[in-house]
């Protein structure tokens, strides 16, 4: 797939200290292989690899950035481009409601992401929604909405499988109207295969409602079928947007890139779980991270390089690789910290870093920065150099000094301690990676 051929190739590359045209181009052979056996639109990657050999090989130098890596932060960043850049909106209509059309084939998720975008509309717009049964072939599919519409305590419009799905639509939006609901999501049958019959009626709705959206519902495991059905609902309906679900399963994301190139339609939403809150607004450039395997660590590369010194950086690198980090330096961390938003935040980006022991008890908010500072300042500097000494009556001073409970002293000497451990892992595991010529 395509995750895998670019990976390969990104191993390669990663632990490189410099990169040559040849590496380039012999990289951006593989993106294209991979790009194409994705079904991507062949302009399409030819502009894309024109974009990233340009881009890669003439670019001057960054410090904190080996030349490999930096050719991995072109792709990523036209990848990103290719997935349409910027996370894409829900319409809204200056006139209430608001009307979305589900459509897909059978199967794809359109019933369970209508509750799903009901549920985020309301949680996370403030909306209103109705919720439109206009599914009448397949059986219980009725049910099926209205016991999603119980579970997230929200209306369902229905007039039963008797009722022509055009005259269920419109009768709903009247509905809508009268009640106020701010926005209407009609979910409709799916075929297995795209046929005239079902193209028909869809197109029938369509006219009927003149809807603000249609969303395509498809399954992100069916790979190139995805792409397949995605172009020819658009050819042959237009869409606006389409759902992307269940890329909780083994899929890494080719489709995702595919679609977008094949249809020039953005990627709204994807579907991560057959849970009703498991449904995620699509950012291009956290796909890109995925589907080239590498977690935010880009991202956190380029905020540390925005907001520390890089002379002063390096030199940290060097400290936290000799251990020789101290609370001075701690210190001087924390007020650069600062400038780059919430800690936890910054080191949930780090690939594994969830998972490593003592992260969740440094957690610093201003007001405990400000505390530290005052403790630390309270300290000699021979105690800041080697806190191992600060006994029981050191620690009561400090305590004085800084105007702060001694526990407190005690807490951040612990914190410190477990800081310096995680470096140590930290460094240990970038030196593993190195090994293995991988950067996680
Ligand atoms: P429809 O025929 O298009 O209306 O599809 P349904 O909404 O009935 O969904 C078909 C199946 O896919 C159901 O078992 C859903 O629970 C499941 N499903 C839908 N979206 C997702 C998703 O994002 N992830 C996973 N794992 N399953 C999903
Ligand atoms: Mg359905």
């Amino acid at each position: 797939g395509l995750a895998d051929r670019l990976q390969s190739t990104m191993q390669k590359i990663r632990g490189k200290g410099k990169v040559t045209e040849a590496d380039v181009k012999a990289m951006m052979r593989e993106v294209r292989l991979a790009l194409l056996y994705a079904d991507v639109n062949l302009k399409v990657v030819k502009d894309f690899i024109k974009r990233v050999s340009e881009r890669a090989v003439g670019q001057e130098v960054m410090k904190s950035l080996t030349p490999g890596q930096q050719v991995i932060k072109v792709v990523k960043e036209e990848l990103t481009e290719l997935m349409g850049g910027e996370q894409s909106k829900i319409a809204v209509s200056p006139k209430s409601p608001t009307v979305i059309m589900m459509v897909g084939l059978q199967g794809a998720g359109k019933t369970t992401t209508t509750g799903k975008l009901a549920n985020h509309l309301r949680k996370k717009q403030n909306r209103n929604p109705l919720l439109v049964a206009a599914d009448i072939y397949r059986p219980a599919a009725i049910k099926q909405l209205q016991t999603l519409g119980k579970q997230i305590n929200m209306p369902v419009f229905s007039l039963g499988d008797q009722v022509n799905p055009v005259e269920i639509a419109k009768k709903a939006i009247e509905q809508a109207k009268e009640e106020h609901h701010d926005y209407v999501l009609i979910d409709t049958a799916g075929r297995l295969h795209i046929d005239g019959e079902l193209m028909d009626e869809l197109k029938n709705i369509k006219e009927a409602v003149n809807p603000d959206e249609i969303f395509l519902v498809v399954d992100a495991m069916t790979g190139q079928d995805a792409v397949n059905v995605a172009k020819s609902f658009n050819e042959q309906l237009g869409v606006t947007g389409v759902v992307l679900t269940k890329l909780d399963g083994d899929t890494r994301g080719g489709a995702a890139l595919s679609i977008r190139a094949v249809t020039e339609k953005p990627i709204k939403f994807v579907g991560l779980g057959e849970k009703l809150d498991q449904l995620e607004p699509f950012h291009p450039e956290r796909m890109a991270s995925r589907i080239l395997g590498m977690g935010d660590v880009l991202t956190l590369i380029e905020k540390v390089q925005a907001s520390v010194d890089e002379e002063k950086a390096k030199e940290l690198e060097k400290k936290m690789r000799t251990m020789s980090f101290t609370l001075d330096d701690f210190l001087e961390q924390l007020s650069q910290v600062r400038n780059m938003g919430p800690l936890d935040e910054l080191l949930k980006m780090i690939p594994g870093a969830g998972k490593m022991k003592g992260l969740n008890n440094i957690q610093i908010d201003e007001k405990q920065i400000r505390h530290v500072e005052a403790i630390i300042q309270s300290m000699t500097g021979e105690e800041k150099e080697k806190p191992e000494i600060i006994n029981a009556s050191r620690k009561r001073r400090i305590a004085k000094g800084s105007g702060r409970p001694i526990q407190e002293v005690n807490r951040l000497l612990k914190q410190f301690e477990e800081m310096k451990k995680m470096m140590k892992q930290m460094t240990n595991m970038q030196k593993k990676g190195k090994k293995r010529g991988a950067l996680k």
